[in-house]
C-alpha cells in the first residue's frame, strides 16, 4: 500500500512540507553565534513526516564560542561545524532516508560527502553560480556534482518559496563580511 505520507506525484503537498522545512532550518540558523553567516539544518523523514534532527553553524561543544574566536575569520573556518554536519552528527543513523533543508549558504563538497555517506536521498537548499570561477561557486558546483551522481536529488529554493514565507531574501542568504567570497557569490543567486 501507498504511504499516505509519501510526495510522489503530490507536487504540490511536497512544496508545501518544504516551504515550512525551509521556514524551520531558517529559525534555526538565528540560533547561530557566528556574526558572519547563520546557517541552519533540517534533517526530515517523509515517510513519517518526521523532524529527525536539526543543526546550525558553531563550534563543536565545550569549546568556548566566545566572540573574540568568532571574529578570528582564519582560525573561525578551522573550528566550525557547517549546520548540516551537526544536523547529521545529531541524528546518527536516523539521518538514512531523510531529506535536507538548509538556508543560510548553498551545501559546500564536504557536507555533500558526508550527506551521501549518511544516506540522505535529497537536499533542498540555495543553489551556485554556474561558471563564475569563485572558490565558492566551485565547491557549490561539486557538491552538486557529488549529489546527483550518488543518486541524492537537489532541489534548488527558490526566492518565491522565501517571499511566501515572508523571509528577507538577503537575511537567507547571509554573508556579511565584505572580504567573504561567499557574498558575493550569494548576491547572484537566482533569489
Ligand atoms: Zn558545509
Amino acid at each position: 500500500m501507498d504511504n499516505p505520507n509519501s510526495f510522489d506525484h503530490q507536487p504540490a503537498k511536497r512544496a508545501r512540507w518544504d516551504a515550512r522545512y525551509i521556514g524551520l532550518a531558517h529559525h534555526i540558523a538565528q540560533w547561530s553565534k557566528d556574526p558572519r553567516a547563520k546557517v541552519g539544518a533540517v534533517l526530515v523523514n517523509q515517510g513519517y513526516a518526521r523532524i529527525v534532527s536539526t543543526g546550525f553553524n558553531g563550534f563543536p561543544a565545550n569549546v568556548e564560542d566566545s566572540v573574540e574566536r568568532l571574529e578570528n575569520k582564519a582560525n573561525k573556518l578551522q573550528m566550525i561545524l557547517h549546520a548540516e554536519q551537526n544536523a547529521l552528527l545529531n541524528a546518527g543513523h536516523g539521518a538514512r532516508g531523510c531529506d535536507a533543508y538548509v538556508v543560510g549558504k548553498p551545501v559546500c563538497n564536504v557536507c555533500a560527502t558526508l550527506l551521501i555517506q549518511s544516506g540522505v536521498k535529497r537536499v533542498v537548499a540555495a543553489a551556485p553560480r554556474l561558471s563564475t570561477g569563485s572558490y565558492w561557486d566551485r565547491v557549490g558546483l561539486l557538491a552538486i556534482d557529488m549529489l546527483r551522481e550518488a543518486g541524492v536529488e537537489f532541489t534548488a529554493v527558490t526566492g518565491e518559496q522565501l517571499d511566501a514565507l515572508g523571509l528577507n531574501r538577503d537575511e537567507a542568504r547571509r554573508a556579511e563580511d565584505p572580504m567573504d567570497p561567499y557574498r558575493e557569490h550569494q548576491q547572484e543567486f537566482p533569489f
